[in-house]
């Protein structure tokens, strides 16, 4: 509990309506859109300008209190949840575009700027800039660049990492740092910029970015194949790399997702089919022309049971923005959704599917399966309820038992959404505790007292104050 003198201050400092100490204003700003995670944080503040920040953190470092960063919270493994208290820094007053530079072809824009609204404006002057995770219209880039954000472009065009130029911000201790430019090319000393990107604000707080932009494609397709068999999809996804295509965006849905979707925007879609793939091939109107063939001959190679393309530019985007809401449609079918990001080299997505399809039938859980098919990186996310003890058990035996095939395939437990606290248990599988123990001294190189966004990642020790929801792992 602050004092009201602490108070006082932080209102002085960063102004008072940017301040929230009341309970019940504090309670939405405890978790982020991972279930099973909460925190209560003891205040919430929101600068609006790099002195806010500076000042929030003298008050932290006077006070012992811990630091978490947040953006839009719309992170799903618990990133932004304030597992130990202390102080929720919202970034989202700090939305500023301050640059888009036509020469360089870099935007330089402030950590709290929506996603879409750097592309919308980077896009009317003919630019484009690629990462667009399906939470693109309220993200922020400073959650994108601290989870390194995939989305559905990231296929062909990489993830928020490949857009990275330069970052600004501060340290817990109120050093500030600037890393990188406007130069493509930079290797004066470790690159620290890398080392922050996908760091899950555990090492620093992000407050400005400059992004590289590139041209727009000229043209592009989108075609639709329906499988009645889903390991088939994951043949065709193998198979279409294999034949030196890379598409833009490759997405697949599974029949539960499909039928999520239909239930929820109505768009057509066959609830009879196994699967789906969304492809969309872009680029110089003749490659676009030549990969869109080479998909649909690998697809009737394979035997998709249909295959179609969209008619214009308005369907092609609906059919995009109908994957888009794969989560929330899935999220409207149960009292709680786990999403997972199981990841795994492309050749092994066949196997995968009938890893899960099997596992769903051993442990008796409902999960649908969606994601960056092109990517190898699928998001099973279980309908269940946190209140059935014996449901969330079995679904996190099941994840469990997903993850060990998935790092014995060569996979990753996480493509794109990060560890935060619920994938802890999981990283420590992937890496032992030799990898996590080069990690600590990354962190403690950074933060040595430990206070920024403590319990993400790794373990260090218990935090008492942490609330634990039913199943799940130690925060
Ligand atoms: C419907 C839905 C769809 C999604 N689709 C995708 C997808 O396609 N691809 C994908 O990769 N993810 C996806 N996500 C996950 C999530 O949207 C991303 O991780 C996103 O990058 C989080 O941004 P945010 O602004 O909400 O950050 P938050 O959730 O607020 O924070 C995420 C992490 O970043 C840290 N952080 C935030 N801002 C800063 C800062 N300025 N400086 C330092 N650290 C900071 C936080 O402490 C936290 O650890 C999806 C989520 C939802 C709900």
């Amino acid at each position: 509990m602050l004092t009201k003198a602490v108070i006082d201050h932080l209102q002085q400092k960063v102004g008072i309506g940017n301040v929230y100490h009341e309970r019940e204003d504090l309670l939405v700003y405890g978790y982020d859109a991972t279930p099973e995670t909460r925190g209560l944080p003891d205040v919430a503040v929101f600068p609006v300008n790099v002195e806010g920040i500076k000042a929030a953190l003298a008050v932290c470092r006077e006070e012992g209190l811990s630091v978490t960063p947040r953006g839009a919270a719309t992170g799903i493994s618990g990133g932004s949840a304030p597992v130990a208290g202390g102080m929720a820094l919202g970034l989202t007053r700090m939305n500023r575009i301050i640059e888009i530079d036509e020469e360089n072809l870099t935007a330089t824009a402030e950590a709290g700027v929506i996603t879409v609204d750097l592309f919308n404006a980077v896009a009317s002057r003919g630019l484009f800039y690629p990462p667009d995770p399906g939470s693109q219209n309220v993200s922020t880039l400073g959650g994108n660049i601290a989870e390194n954000a995939g989305g559905l472009r990231g296929l062909k065009y990489g993830v928020t990492r490949n857009y990275v130029m330069a970052l600004s911000g501060l340290l817990y201790d109120g050093t500030e740092f600037f890393t990188g430019g406007k130069c493509v090319k930079d290797v004066a000393g470790y690159s620290l910029r890398d080392l922050l990107v996908g760091s899950e604000g555990t090492l620093g707080i992000i407050t400005e970015a400059t992004l590289r932009l590139i041209p727009p494609p000229q043209d592009k397709r989108t075609l639709l194949a329906y499988f009645r068999d889903i390991r088939t999809a994951g043949e065709a996804v193998s198979r279409i790399i294999a034949a030196r295509i890379i598409p833009a965006t490759m997405e697949i849905m599974d029949k539960m997702t499909i039928n999520c979707v239909e239930d929820y925007a109505a768009i057509g879609l066959p609830r009879d089919m196994a699967a789906l793939l969304l492809i969309e091939v872009d680029g110089h109107p003749a490659v676009v022309a030549e990969e869109a063939a080479g998909v649909r001959r690998v697809l009737e190679e394979v035997k998709a049971d249909e295959v179609h393309q969209a008619a214009d530019a308005t369907q092609a985007a609906r059919l995009a923005a109908a994957r888009r809401t794969a989560l929330s449609a899935v999220a409207r079918v149960s009292p709680t959704t786990i999403i997972e990001d199981a990841t795994v080299p492309r050749s092994c997505l066949a196997e995968t599917f009938a890893e899960i399809e099997r596992l769903k039938e051993k442990y008796h859980v409902r999960v649908a399966t969606y994601g960056h098919a092109g990517d190898g990186n699928l998001h099973p996310t279980a309908a269940t309820d946190e209140r059935n003890t014996q449901e969330i058990a079995n679904v996190h035996a099941f994840f469990s038992e997903l993850y060990d095939k998935v790092l014995a395939m060569g996979g990753t437990v996480s493509g794109e959404h990060g560890i935060g606290t619920a994938k802890k248990e999981y990283l420590l599988r992937q890496l032992g505790e030799g990898g996590i123990g080069v990690m600590r001294r990354i962190k403690d190189a950074f933060d040595p007292s430990g206070r920024l966004n403590p319990g993400k990642i790794f373990s260090d020790k218990p935090i008492a104050s942490a609330v634990r929801r039913s199943g799940g792992q130690d925060v």
